[in-house]
């Protein structure tokens, strides 16, 4: 994983987590890898024995899982589109190298904007859809949760729900798989009655998951905890194969009637990556969104081509 704010952040929880042997940091900026592999080394006596240093393209070829934080940030004056155009860059370089290596590992896309240069890894790499992952809306689907959890006083693992399409403004609420306590949403309001107008309500809590990263960066500049630990919960689908359902970024060939174009829906994650897209009944304004953030991820793919 490389060491910036959300590698090592991630770096740092999947240290204590106990679930790998060796955790390695790769990025441009040596110095920054080195003096975190130092300050985490020196807690290795507080957490389970992990093999933790600084490493190279080498390092690629028998990783069991890579994860892919790289990311330039906006330079005075840069339009958004010239940044992207410079992530791709980036994303392309990288994908070299790890092709390049053999590897046989399963790769997360973290690096925003995720569904984008997730496909172009894919593209780049030519690997089968199941082993490149987009980190996607993982994140946001916890953010969702935790929202319902606080406004119905229901603990947030009892609360089943997931937040699908692009990882980024035009992502959605998928009302229609919202379970609190195996009881659908609709069903669970009648019960729960904490608040007067429910639409406001849900209105409300799906415009708060899509401002969190901007109320963060507005706060303190980046947003790197709660997505550590969205990455510890796809690390550790991948690494005990446990086929977890978990919303991300995958090649859609078909599904949903999509084609051609990486976003968020749920999946079965497992050893070898994606195992299985979920194709689950959406209703029509879901499915509407869904092609939305569609659109709008093809518009984006179309732009770096040109
Ligand atoms: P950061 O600036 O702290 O870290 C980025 C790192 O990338 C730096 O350490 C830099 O040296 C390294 N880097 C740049 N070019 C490189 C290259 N060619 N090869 C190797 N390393 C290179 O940024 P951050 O806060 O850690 O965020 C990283 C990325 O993750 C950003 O794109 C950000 O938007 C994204 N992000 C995604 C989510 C999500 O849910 N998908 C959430 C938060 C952040």
């Amino acid at each position: 994983m490389g060491a910036g704010d959300v590698g090592s952040t991630h770096g740092f929880a999947l240290a204590q987590s106990g679930l790998c042997e060796e955790i390695v940091f790769i990025d441009k900026n040596e110095d920054l890898a080195n003096g975190q592999v130092l300050d985490l080394v020196h807690g290795q006596s507080f957490f389970p024995t992990v093999s933790i240093r600084t490493g190279n393209g080498k390092d690629y070829t028998d990783a069991q899982v890579i994860i892919i934080t790289a990311g330039a940030s906006q330079a005075k004056g840069e339009t958004r589109l010239d940044l992207l155009k410079r992530n791709v860059g980036i994303m392309k370089s990288i994908t070299r190298d790890i092709v390049h290596s053999g590897s046989e590992g399963v790769v997360i896309v973290v690096s925003n904007p995720v569904d984008v240069l997730t496909y172009v890894f894919l593209e780049e790499s030519g690997w089968d859809r199941g082993r490149v992952i987009g980190s996607g809306t993982v994140l946001d689907s916890a953010r969702f949760r935790y929202l319902l959890s606080k406004q119905c006083g229901v603990n947030v693992h009892n609360v089943h729900a997931y937040i699908l399409g692009e990882h980024g403004d035009s992502e959605f609420a998928a009302w229609s798989m919202t379970h609190m306590g195996g009881i659908p949403w609709v069903e669970y309001c009648q019960i729960c009655r904490k608040c007067d107008h429910c639409s406001d309500v849900r209105a409300d809590i799906e415009q708060q998951v899509k401002d969190s990263a901007y109320h963060i960066i507005g706060y303190k500049g980046s947003t790197y905890f709660a997505v550590a630990m969205a990455l510890i919960e796809i690390v550790e689908a991948v690494l005990r194969g446990q086929n977890s359902v978990l919303t991300v970024s995958v090649l859609l060939k078909g599904e949903f009637g999509l084609e051609n174009v990486c976003l968020s829906v749920p999946c079965i994650v497992s050893d070898e990556g994606v195992k299985e897209i979920i194709v689950g009944h959406l209703n029509e304004s879901e499915q509407q969104h869904l092609v939305h953030s569609s659109d709008i991820i093809n518009r984006a793919i179309k732009e770096i081509k040109k």
